[in-house]
């Protein structure tokens, strides 16, 4: 058997950091060791650092580890990075310089020309880019957690049928504003009809995930994405309102049969964190829902429903997935499982 890689986790002490904990715990290729986060946390236990939100509790072996500053050299060759975005940047960079390889959730370089904002099931071959970068190791992104599952659908969809516009609008979780996030009086019996920053990340990302690597960079997909975002009253879980205009109009039974048959790279290698379906197409008409279906695929699936007509674009549909697994810690590990698969820390 191979040793495993070692690894770290930067911005331990948050809410996707704990994510990272839970997706790595027993991983059969990695091992965390390093915890990384602020200069408030450093010299303190994991346990003492963190507020832990998880379901379980602290593992054991993670708990009595001293965290340590962002910044500091670290033996991991591979560095996930949960980090706040108004600190990612220049460290994820410094690390990059030093060769490490960063997996990063943050936004920060998701709009580089050279940095690449990877789903294994829809663009491994844009891991390419990663040769092209200017810094010894490499910054490899996932995307915003909206589009997550929007892009998995959306992605065989669109091999299928072509796309030409997509109007999605939002119900995100509260999780999805880390710790402690948004005041409970804002949110409790409410509607937040405002994310910051959220609908320019949902109308660009999607588009340079489904674009076409080329010598020069990425040319992004050639459709249209019109976002509203709102924050709801729901712990994990972000639900999405799709209506889309295809090239070619699918019938709402041509939809399902693309999605439900879909299977892609990671399914094919087994890699260890790939659902056995990227996309679940529930046929009950009051599903998905968060509360029930999160853990579709260990989290990790994307959850549609009510696939229908729509009087203005072609299909409108509803899609669920986890956002701090598939949109965060579970979508970086894949990426990392990937990145090593096909060969790219070699
Ligand atoms: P969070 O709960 O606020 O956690 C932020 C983390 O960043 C903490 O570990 C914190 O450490 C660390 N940090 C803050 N200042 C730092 C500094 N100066 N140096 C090093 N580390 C520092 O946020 P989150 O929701 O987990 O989000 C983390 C990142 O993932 C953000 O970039 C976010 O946009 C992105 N993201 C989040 C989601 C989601 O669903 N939550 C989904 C996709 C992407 P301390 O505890 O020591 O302060």
């Amino acid at each position: 058997m191979k040793p495993k890689i070692p690894v770290a986790v930067l911005g331990a002490t948050g809410t996707v950091g704990q994510k990272f904990i839970l997706q790595l715990q027993n991983h059969p290729w990695f091992e965390i060791t390093d915890l990384v986060a602020s200069p408030r946390s450093a010299g303190k236990t994991y346990a003492e650092a963190c507020a832990w939100k998880q379901n379980t509790p602290v593992p054991e072996n993670l708990k009595d580890k001293v965290v340590v500053a962002a910044g500091e050299k670290l033996q991991s060759r591979i560095l996930f990075s949960g980090m706040d975005a108004e600190i990612a940047g220049p460290i994820e960079e410094n690390y990059a310089s030093e060769g490490h390889v960063i997996v990063s959730n943050a936004k920060n370089f998701r709009t580089h020309p050279m940095v690449p904002i990877i789903i294994p099931e829809v663009n491994p071959d844009h891991f390419e880019i990663t040769r092209r970068q200017p810094w010894k190791g490499a910054i490899v992104t996932n995307s915003n957690c909206v589009i997550m599952p929007a892009s998995l659908v959306l992605s065989p969809l669109m091999d299928a049928f072509g796309l030409e516009w997509v109007q999605l609008t939002s119900m995100q979780a509260i999780s999805g504003a880390g710790y402690p996030g948004v005041p409970s009086y804002d949110i409790l019996g409410n509607v937040v009809p405002f994310i910051g920053g959220e609908e320019e990340k949902v109308e660009s990302e999607g588009q340079k995930i489904l674009g076409t690597l080329t010598e020069t960079g990425i040319t992004p997909a050639p459709f249209v994405l019109s976002a509203q975002c709102n924050r709801v009253p729901v712990v994990d879980g972000h639900t999405e309102n799709l209506s889309i205009k295809f090239k070619k109009k699918p019938s709402p039974g041509e939809v399902v049969e693309v999605l439900r048959s879909w299977k892609s790279m990671p399914q094919e290698a087994g890699l260890p964190s790939a659902p056995e379906f990227p996309v679940v197409v529930f046929s009950q008409e009051n599903r998905p829902q968060p509360a029930r279906d999160i853990w579709t695929g260990k989290g990790m699936s994307a959850c549609v429903g009510r696939i229908r007509e729509c009087p203005i674009g072609d299909i409108k549909m509803v899609v669920m997935g986890h956002n701090t697994v598939r949109g965060a810690a579970g979508a970086a590990v894949l990426n990392a499982e990937a990145f090593v698969h096909l060969g790219y820390l070699d």
